[in-house]
């Protein structure tokens, strides 16, 4: 029997926004999450790995029966880097995340496209990004900002260079979202003092983000490709 659902890899779907992400998009699609180690419908694949984005890919397509539609390029680290920690130290951390936040959804979305043009068809890229690309970040996440705004681009890249082929590109930038611990996000986040830079009053909701994820993922429509949704409570307008 043909499968009328789509089938779609979500990186990073062990938990915060990916946990949420898989969770909306169940009966709406089949999917295969990814996290560190492999478990349950979910596949292990260490980004920080050079190699581990394109054996992801192929584990991911053996386990949908050779058919990808959509990708949603999730995993992502935040992890501080002080601007005085010594040079080889700063630069171990600029390029794990570059290699996690960044290399990696690019290995994962070319692989995406070359699987939709062997087959002629159209496919979805959904990025999540950040609030930092536009506006960035703290003094010890430069690196995390510059990923992020690196994700936009290359998103904007996708769209303009392959929607011709009915391969569609979209990002998502989230502002503070609380995934885990209330106190250990906030604490991570700088504390009390980051609610009061957010209008709405309140950080988001993962599953706010998930919402607009799986709209862009399944419903979008195809004019909008290359758009980048804001979710941060107007923190940051533009
Ligand atoms: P999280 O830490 O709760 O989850 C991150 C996911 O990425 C996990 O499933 C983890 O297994 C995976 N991951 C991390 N490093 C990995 C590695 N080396 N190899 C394989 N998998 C790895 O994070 P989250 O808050 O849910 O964030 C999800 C995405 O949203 C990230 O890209 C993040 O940058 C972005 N984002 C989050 C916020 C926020 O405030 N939570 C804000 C803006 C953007």
């Amino acid at each position: 029997m043909v499968n009328p659902l789509p089938n779609i890899l979500v990186t990073g779907s062990t938990r915060g926004i990916g946990a949420s992400i898989t969770h909306a998009l169940k009966h709406r699609a089949l999917l295969i999450g990814h996290g560190r180690q492999d478990g349950p419908e979910v596949i292990g694949a260490d980004l920080s790995d050079p190699a581990a984005a394109d054996r992801l890919w192929d584990a991911a397509l053996t386990r949908l029966d050779g058919r990808i539609d959509v990708l949603i390029n999730n995993a992502g680290v935040f992890e501080a880097t002080p601007v005085d920690a010594p040079l080889p130290d700063w630069q171990a951390a600029w390029a794990r995340t570059m290699q996690i936040n960044l290399q990696a959804a690019a290995d994962l979305s070319r692989r995406a496209i070359l699987h939709w043009r062997e087959r002629g068809v159209g496919g979805r890229i959904v990025n999540i990004a950040s609030r930092a690309a536009y506006r960035g970040d703290s003094p010890a996440h430069w690196h995390y900002a510059a990923s992020k705004a690196g994700m936009v681009a290359m998103t904007k890249s996708i769209a303009r260079g392959f929607a011709g082929e009915g391969i569609l590109a979209f990002a998502i930038c989230p502002g503070f979202t609380m995934t885990g611990m209330a106190e250990e996000y906030l604490a991570s986040r700088g504390g009390d003092k980051l609610l009061a830079d957010i209008p709405l009053g309140r950080v988001a909701d993962p599953e706010e983000v998930a919402r607009a994820a799986v709209w862009l993922a399944l419903e979008a429509p195809a004019s909008m490709t290359g758009a980048v949704l804001d979710i941060n409570g107007a923190s940051f307008v533009r």
